[in-house]
């Protein structure tokens, strides 16, 4: 344990950006204990406050208690976690005790850097099913190596104290000791001390969402050398799995850009020709049916009123750009292909 020399101890805060790790924050700066914050990102990660303009629970840590937060991405190992996790899914493909373990491990690494003491987290008794209950906070406690140097102030009283609390460094006293679900607490903690004046939730994990989750299994089933980042595209647009190739069609302007900005070098780029209408990707093997069956999909997106039209595709690596003649696909046939 290294107090600096004003006797003050360092912890190191995992982040999320919303209520519970606020106030688990603020229990620890209204001890005075100095905070560095880590926040963990991902393509997995949600985060819709710029789409609703809304305040992002981040921002909160510099402006409201002079904490700096430094952002970390998952990397490509967490894949192995995602496909195949020591303590299994959540309701869908969400591998959260082994995505607890893999953050606290690179927190512990972190800390070892910086040279802080221990690590807190915003996590509360109970308050997911699967992942929070009593065994999975000691599950992850241990296989992190992170015994006793691990405090969840929000419900440390009805936990077994950590080294910190037993040596009198942090005063147990002003913990918590909350259970389950509810926010009651958090949210009048967070008002009173004038952090915010509605409970906000900060973003999501797409790995719990279920139709997220399927097109994330197929993009695994179908790919062996895979990196995080490919995950990126699954964000947008319809996907379809046509044989052994991809089709994803971009639903509106922002997403035909984002696909334009995501797609690989090897894909196939298709839009109606001089009509208004999704961009379209093709991914992975690529024949004259798949060709034939992606455009009558770009042209059944398309602001088309006839059956039949010419698109345009060009392989994302060349200039030259080629005609198809393509008839609409009808939902009855393309429908099993949905991902
Ligand atoms: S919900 Fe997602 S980010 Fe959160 S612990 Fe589970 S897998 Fe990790």
């Amino acid at each position: 344990m290294k107090e600096d020399k004003n006797g003050q101890i360092t912890g190191i805060g995992l982040i999320s950006g919303g209520l519970d790790s606020l106030v688990a924050t603020l229990l620890l700066k209204l001890q005075n204990i100095n905070i560095i914050g880590l926040n963990f990102k991902s393509p997995f990660c949600v985060c819709d406050k710029a789409y609703k303009n809304a305040e992002c629970g981040l921002n909160l840590y510099k402006e409201k208690f002079n904490i700096e937060v430094i952002h970390k991405q998952k990397e490509d190992d967490y894949l192995d976690i995602v496909k195949n996790p020591k303590f299994g899914y959540g309701k869908n493909l969400n591998p959260c005790i082994d995505c607890r373990i893999y953050i606290l491990k690179k927190a512990k690494e972190f800390a070892k850097e910086v040279g802080a003491d221990f690590i807190y987290t915003g996590e509360v008794l109970d308050q997911r099913p699967k992942s929070q209950h009593k065994q999975a906070l000691k599950i992850v406690e241990k296989e992190s190596n992170l015994e006793g140097l691990l405090l969840r102030p929000l419900s440390a009283k009805l936990l077994k104290p950590t080294i910190l609390e037993e040596k009198g460094l942090i005063d147990r006293s002003q913990l918590l000791g909350i259970k389950g679900r509810s926010r009651k607490i958090q949210v009048e903690l967070a008002k009173k001390h004038n952090l915010l004046n509605e409970y906000f939730a900060c973003g999501g994990c797409l790995l719990t969402d279920k139709s997220f989750a399927l097109k994330a299994k197929d993009l695994i089933n179908y790919n062996k050398n895979l990196k995080i980042n490919d995950f990126r595209i699954l964000k947008y647009g319809r996907h379809f799995r046509y044989k052994n190739a991809k089709i994803i069609i971009g639903r509106n302007e922002l997403e035909n850009n984002m696909l334009l900005q995501i797609k690989k070098v090897n894909d196939i780029i298709m839009s109606a020709k001089n009509v208004k209408g999704p961009t379209t990707i093709i991914q992975g093997k690529i024949d004259d049916d798949v060709l034939e069956f992606a455009a009558g999909l770009t042209l059944r997106y398309a602001d088309f009123m006839e059956m039949n039209g010419i698109v345009l595709y060009r392989s994302n690596n060349s200039e030259e750009e080629r005609e198809l003649n393509a008839t609409k696909v009808l939902e009855e046939f393309y429908k099993p292909y949905i991902l």
